[in-house]
Order: structure tokens, then sequence, then C-alpha cells
């Protein structure tokens, strides 16, 4: 059964009919599915069921306390990539030795606050950051445990905003550098060698770049064998795809582990993986009021009251997102421009969408679990919106709507 599905003619969450989510929460409203944030999940740790594996989901995807909490308590680890996000993970009780921290820019400050909490590896992504955490490990009298993130220069063949294993992407140590970084780190006495991590970026749907790059891992492994380093963990990041729409080749967490797996067995590397919008992207959708049709010469425009501060996937990466009715209406389609009430032109969720609508429609905006909530903003000093998770029969809100009051309280006026 599917998360979200119609029953009667309204689209529900689980058991839950969004009319009444929309009745008691208010639009817009993110809607979330605790059933398909743990069945994305449990598709993860079937296929590693029986291996020294850790799935460690990545906590930028969607990082509200609820969808953290529901994930650790089926077997999740997180991958950071903030102070931030550490503090938000052990506000949840995580485990610390089930946390990786990953980013280009760990400051001093995030390291220290790491290194106190214990976590489990440092995921180094240049050789300042590694003297750093060297020396702010001696500072501490500790040692830091570390992975290398290679650039495998890999095509992910992906968006180039979240393409990022490429020669030119900011992100990772240089392949042809790695194995010269090694020695220096096992050289270095407040840093331990853990283990080597790739992330060669996100959205893929062909499962061939991620066997690509594990085959440079492991060859890479296989020198540092030589030089007498040895690698206990192998983290391949996160990246699997979604279905955004139909046509989107969808690539089961099976076609993309088995091939992966085939390549591990027989060596004694402990498995990680840092998977973020496939957990969470289906597992939630953005519901929208229509506040007025206006339909014009050149092109009809749907206003409803989400806006590219709730939801920036479309005009930032010229995302698509199915949208669809709540409440199934009769009717012939017009062709309509879905759109906030931004003053931007890039403010659009939608073009050229065939539905029939009226005034007040409900709309659901789906596949909008990840990179979606996390990313809004207040533009135009607009609230942020309330998230629900849906639970079986229970709709519980688990982040109220923000008010203005609160957007501003932190602003001074000049005496
Ligand atoms: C963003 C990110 C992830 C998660 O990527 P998804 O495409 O959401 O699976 C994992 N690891 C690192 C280092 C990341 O930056």
């Amino acid at each position: 059964m599917s998360a979200f599905s119609r029953h009667g003619g309204v689209l529900h969450a689980e058991s839950v009919a969004l009319t009444d989510v929309a009745a008691e929460f208010g639009t817009p409203c993110w809607v979330y599915s605790r059933q398909a944030l743990e069945s994305a999940l449990d598709e993860f740790q079937r296929e590693l069921r029986g291996l020294d594996a850790l799935v460690c989901y990545a906590v930028k995807a969607n990082s509200n306390l609820a969808v953290l909490d529901v994930l650790a308590r089926r077997g999740a680890g997180f991958d950071i990539v903030s102070a931030g996000e550490l503090k938000r993970v052990l506000a949840i009780g995580a485990d610390p030795q089930r946390i990786v921290f990953s980013g280009v820019g760990k400051s001093a400050a995030e390291m220290e606050l790491a290194l106190t909490t214990g976590i489990l590896c440092f995921n180094v992504e240049s050789a300042a950051e590694l003297e750093r955490l060297n020396g702010v490990a001696a500072k501490l009298g500790k040692k830091a445990p570390i992975s290398l993130r290679v650039n495998p220069d890999v095509d992910a063949g992906t968006h180039p905003y979240i393409s990022t294993g490429l020669k030119e992407n900011k992100f990772g140590v240089a392949y042809d550098e790695a194995r010269a970084l090694y020695r220096r780190a096992a050289g270095l006495a407040n840093v331990e060698i853990s283990g080597i991590d790739c992330h060669i970026g996100s959205q893929l749907l062909d499962p061939a770049p991620f066997a690509e790059a594990l085959d440079k891992l492991l060859a890479l492994i296989d020198q540092l064998a030589a030089d007498g380093i040895a690698v206990h963990h192998v983290d391949l990041g996160g990246g699997l795809g979604i279905r955004y729409r139909d046509s989107d080749a969808l690539t089961t967490v099976e076609a993309y582990l088995q091939p992966l797996l085939a390549k591990l067995k027989g060596r004694s590397l402990r498995i990680l993986l840092e998977p973020g919008r496939r957990v969470v992207g289906n597992a939630g959708l953005l519901l929208t009021r229509v506040e007025y049709l206006k339909p014009g010469e050149v092109k009809n425009f749907a206003i409803v009251d989400a806006a590219m501060n709730d939801l920036a996937r479309p005009a930032l990466y010229g995302s698509w997102h199915d949208i669809v009715p709540v409440v199934s209406r009769q009717g012939a389609p017009t062709t309509w421009e879905i759109v906030g009430p931004v003053c931007e032109s890039g403010d659009f969720l939608g073009h050229g969408r065939e539905l029939t609508l009226a005034d007040g429609d409900l709309l659901a905006i789906l596949s909008a679990g990840a990179y979606s909530m996390a990313m809004s903003s207040n533009y135009n000093t607009r609230p942020r919106a309330a998230e629900v998770m849906v639970d079986g029969t229970q709709a519980h809100l688990v982040r109220r709507r923000e008010t203005v009051e609160e957007l501003y309280a932190l602003e001074q006026r000049l005496p």
C-alpha cells in the first residue's frame, strides 16, 4: 500500500484525509507519513541484513526531530554537516557512535563539539582540514577518527548543482592526492584512520556510477594496504534518486546495492551509507490551497498559498514535482501555471499542469519530503509552514507554523 493514496476521491496520508489535515492545521502545510519513512529505511536495512553495516541518514535532507526520531528508533545512524545538525541528532538521543560528520568547511568549534561528543567518524575533505582536526584533537587530548572523502572523478549524470564527484567540484580530496594524504594522516599523532568515503552526487537514477566509484575506492584501499595503512570501513555516501514523475527510471535499493555488496564480498570492511533523499523524498508532500485563479490570454495562473520560500526546488533546479488535487473534481482540465504569492517570476511550483481547478481547492505537491522544508526560507516575511506527521489514523503536529512576530523577534531598531 502506498502511504499516500486516494479513498472515495480524497487523497489520504495513511488513514488520514488531507482535507482533515488542512482543516486542523491550515495551509500551506508539510505532511509526512511515518510508514513511508520507515519502509524507505527498511529497504536499505533489508539488503544489509547480516552484514557489518550502518545506514547513516543524511540529516540535511529533512532535519525535523520527529523524522530523525522515527529513523533512529528504526536503527538509523546519522550523517551530519554542521554543529546544528549534531545538536539536533543529540536532542533525539542518537548514539554518538552512529554519527558521521561530512562537509567541506567544518569550523574548529564544530570539530571540538564533535570530538567531545565522541562521534564515529569525521569525513575529512582536504589537507587543510586534516591538519586543523589534528590540532583541535591535540588540544583536547583526543584522537579523531577519520575517513578521507575521496573524489573518484566519476560523472553522476545528475543536475550540475547536485553533482559532486567530478574533479571540478569543491568536494573531497582529489583521487590522485588521496594516497599521499592518507600517509600524512598516518603520521599525525591525534588522528586515527578509520575509513574511506565518497559521495558522488544526488538524485542518481542510474546505479552504474556508484559501482565505478567503489572500484576506484577499492583500488586505493589496496594501494594503502601496500603502504601498511589499514582502512576499516568504506562509506559510499548517499545519492540514490527517487521518482519525481512517472517517466523517471527508478532504481531499486536492491539493484543499487547488490553490485556494490558483490564487490565488497570477502573484504572485511564495514559498510556505511548516507542516503538522504531516498529515505524521506517520497515520504512527504506539501499541502496548499488555491487562493486565486487568474486565467489569461497567454497563460492561466493558479495562485496558491505555498511559494518558492516553502519549496525552492522548482525555482532552484527547475525540478518537477507532481501536483494533484486533494479532492478529485469532474470537468475538463485546463493548463495552469501553479505559482505562489512571492514577488519573483521564479516563484513557480509547476509549469503547464493539466488540472480541473476552482478557487479554494486543495492541491498536494508530491515527493516533497527531501530538500524541501529543509531549504525553506522566510522570504517575503512568510512564516514557515507547519509540519505534520501522520501515523496510521493520527496526524501529529511535529513543527508548528511560525508566527510573524517570531520572524522579527531578533531584530532591533537603531537607538
Ligand atoms: C547530501 C549528502 C548526502 C545525501 O545525499 P542524498 O542524495 O540525499 O542521498 C550524503 N552524503 C553527503 C556527504 C552529502 O553531502
